[in-house]
Parts: C-alpha cells; sequence; structure tokens
C-alpha cells in the first residue's frame, strides 16, 4: 500500500494525486527506476552506445526521460566516433599524399 508523502493517509498505488489532499504522488514505474532523465543515463549511453540504444528503445514508454538522456549518449557518442574515423581518415591520406608529394 502507498501512502501520500503530503498528508500521510492511504492512497491507491495508480492515483496521480491524493484524493485527501490533492497533493501530487510520487510513482515510481514498474522497474522501480525513477524517470528522472538524469545525466548518469547519459554517461552510460555514452560509454557503451548499444546500451544507450537498448535502453532508448526500453524505456520509450515506461521512462521517456530517462531513455531520452541514454539515447542521447549513445547519439552523441557515436557522432564523436564518426567524426574520430573522418578526422583519421583525413590525417592518414593526407600524410600519406604529402609524404608521396617529396618523393
Ligand atoms: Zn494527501
Amino acid at each position: 500500500m502507498a501512502f501520500c508523502s503530503n498528508c500521510g493517509k492511504e492512497i491507491n498505488a495508480n492515483a496521480a494525486v491524493c484524493l485527501n489532499c490533492g497533493a501530487a504522488v510520487n510513482n515510481q514505474n514498474s522497474q522501480g527506476i525513477k524517470d528522472t532523465g538524469s545525466f548518469g543515463w547519459g554517461v552510460l549511453g555514452f560509454m557503451i552506445p548499444v546500451a544507450g540504444l537498448l535502453l532508448w528503445l526500453l524505456w520509450s514508454d515506461s521512462s521517456p526521460n530517462n531513455a531520452r538522456s541514454a539515447g542521447i549518449g549513445a547519439l552523441v557518442s557515436t557522432i564523436l566516433s564518426v567524426v574520430f574515423v573522418i578526422l583519421w581518415f583525413v590525417l592518414f591520406f593526407g600524410l600519406a599524399f604529402s609524404s608521396f608529394m617529396y618523393y
């Protein structure tokens, strides 16, 4: 059973507001993870883009804020990886081309 954090009266676990005092009820979702859109999920998505992508897909309905954080982290990580690879290629071929010019 859930209790109102404002007035302490017993309330329905699925209720969005307390029927006694009208205060908003902090419902935790079924996974027990608070949908705060925490920066930590973004970091996780950044470190492990695959995990971030999975969380983004899994949480798109139940925890949209967390899903967005994880998704953005994964997206930023992916973009940085692509940029890094492009830069590496540019540097590599740039060096190869310039050394070719010297000989
Ligand atoms: Zn209440």
